[in-house]
């Protein structure tokens, strides 16, 4: 999966003093909404669960010292996009040095200069915010706002490796739009272009597990992945997928199939071996999608094959 997209602007201020957390708040409040915690394991918690774009971390507390969180917090992919600065009464090149180490971007010492720490803090967020918008064009697909292709094969890719080792089922759903060409010829490209942002959303609410990653496969094809799915799951899946898309209502009157937009959905599930490889899965989805469109359209179908 790819990494979550931090929160904008929000700033986690971490250290078991009040007076410094009162201090830096109120240097900062105007550049962000902040948090704070008191220990570096409520810290981490609420980084955890809200993904703020800077986090200010204090070296100096009790249980685990900034060094320590800045490590954890880099070490998971939860919070590893996190940028952290490091806060210390310490100056010098060897507490700098151990900072860089745990992954801090940068570094403030105390007393605190406020003109210094608010100018840090602004470049950072607004790194910050290129990064996410660097990150933002690398993954996802400029029409639907769905995960690309190159983030499906490398999500793909992940996922198939840990459902080896778990020995777990994965499960695949090619999704097809029907008679897009007619659709296209019929209403006009750019009407064409507002038909796969509606269908992207529609199957993007149908994905709601942990995991479960929707892409534009490409042209006016989706693909979803489905994690510890197997085909009795896969299979219900693609029925919903079916039912978003009728429920959408979107009228197709260039259609063989039916008078509004209807998509085929071609679902496969394996528990990955030794030998087997991603292009298996994609091509076992594929012959159940060849195998619902030439069944008349508009429905799913689960490949029996392993
Ligand atoms: P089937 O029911 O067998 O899937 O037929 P189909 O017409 O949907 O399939 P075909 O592969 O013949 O046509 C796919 C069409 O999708 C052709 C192409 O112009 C259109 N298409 C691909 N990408 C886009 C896009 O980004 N925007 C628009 N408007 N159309 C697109
Ligand atoms: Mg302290
Ligand atoms: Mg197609
Ligand atoms: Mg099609």
């Amino acid at each position: 999966m790819p990494e979550p997209d931090a929160e904008p602007n929000l700033i986690l201020i971490i250290d078991d003093s009040a007076d410094t957390i009162r201090l830096l708040s109120g240097m900062l409040k105007d550049q962000g909404q902040i948090l704070f915690a008191t220990s570096g394991e409520m810290g981490i918690q609420l980084a955890q669960s809200r993904q703020p774009a800077l986090i200010l971390l204090d070296v100096e507390m009790t249980g685990m010292n900034g060094y320590e969180v800045c490590t954890a917090l880099k070490a998971d992919a939860a919070t590893k996009e996190c940028a952290v600065i490091i806060i210390t009464a310490h100056t010098g090149m060897d507490s700098e040095i151990r900072a860089l180490e745990a992954g801090a971007v940068d570094f403030i010492t105390k007393p605190f200069n406020p003109p210094v720490v608010r100018a840090r803090v602004q470049t950072h967020l607004r790194l910050q915010q290129h990064t996410a918008m660097m990150r933002q064009l690398a993954n996802r697909d400029g029409l639907t706002g769905l995960y690309n292709r190159r983030c499906f094969d490398e999500s793909l890719a992940q996922e198939f490796e840990r459902h080896r080792r778990q020995h777990s089922p994965l499960a695949l759903a090619l999704i097809d739009i029907d008679h897009f060409k007619a659709y296209n010829d019929h209403y006009g490209h750019p009407q064409g272009d507002v038909c796969l942002q509606r269908v992207a959303t529609a199957i993007d609410t149908v994905a709601r597990r942990p995991g479960e990653l929707v892409a534009r496969y490409g042209g006016e094809e989706f693909v979803i992945i489905l994690p510890h799915s197997d085909t009795h799951g896969a299979r219900k899946y693609g029925e919903r997928l079916c039912e978003v898309v009728r429920n959408l209502q979107l009228a197709h009157q260039a259609s063989e199939t039916a008078d509004q937009v209807t998509i085929s959905v071609g679902v496969a599930s394996l528990v990955p071996s030794v030998e087997s490889t991603t292009l298996q899965l994609i091509a076992l989805a594929d012959q159940a999608l060849y195998q619902a469109k030439a069944a008349g359209r508009n429905r799913a179908i689960v490949s029996t094959r392993p």
